[in-house]
């Protein structure tokens, strides 16, 4: 029997109906009944897979090209193994694409082991800015949120998370600056925010200052 920590529901599942009720939330944790005592497990030791690319039914190689993949992903609960599965029959783009798809950002483009959550990121980085959280410490905390016992035992996150915490941190500067392929070096906006102390007119002051008998 399996439980789910983090449904909130508190009940035991068989493994077919924690499969398929989790088809659609991979990065749940969850604990299996070993006879004596709830052990931690996950989703893909259960036998969940998830499913990439077209839909199955509409398969036109007769599952002829499934391939299998299972990577580690980042969440705010924690690290997880989720199996990939894809058919590159039809219309399967790059395995990287299809994971940004599910707003997930692998951690290289070549047949990517490890993944971080849009979430986790953005978790991050409100942790940084406001409680001056590093990367060094939120993978800690990550791990220990996995393994408190063992988390040694774990795979070693750090560099891969540093490295995507700089690109997404970048990458959101840019959206807000209106930043797109189309700008070529040297004509980028300015990523800096404006001083919102400097007297702009039309804004903090009237487009008419000069008119003001008191300048
Ligand atoms: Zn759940
Ligand atoms: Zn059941
Ligand atoms: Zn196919």
């Amino acid at each position: 029997m399996h439980l789910c920590k983090d449904c909130d529901s508190g009940e035991l599942q068989c493994t077919k109906c924690i499969i398929g009720g989790h088809s659609r939330r991979p990065l749940h944790r969850i604990q299996r009944w070993n006879g004596n005592y709830f052990e931690d497990t996950s989703l893909a030791n259960a036998g969940l897979t998830i499913d990439l690319g077209h839909n199955p039914v509409t398969c036109v190689a007769g599952h002829g090209k499934i391939q299998s993949h299972l990577i580690t992903v980042m969440d705010i609960n924690g690290l997880h193994n989720v199996r990939l599965c894809w058919c590159q029959c039809l219309r399967f783009s790059h395995l990287a694409e299809e994971l940004f798809r599910r707003q997930w950002i692998p951690a290289t483009l070549i047949r990517p082991g490890t993944a971080f959550t849009f979430r986790v990121m953005k978790h991050f980085q409100r942790l940084s800015h406001i409680a001056r959280t590093t990367p060094w410490d939120f993978c800690n905390v990550i791990q220990r949120l996995t393994d408190n016992i063992q988390p040694d035992q774990l795979p070693d996150i750090y560099r891969s998370f540093n490295r995507v915490q700089r690109l997404w941190r970048i990458s959101r500067a840019y959206k807000r600056a209106g930043v797109t392929m189309c700008h070529s070096i040297g004509t980028l906006p300015c990523l800096g925010l404006q001083c919102v102390s400097c007297p702009w007119p039309g804004r903090n002051i009237p487009d008419n200052w000069k008119d003001d008998p008191d300048v």
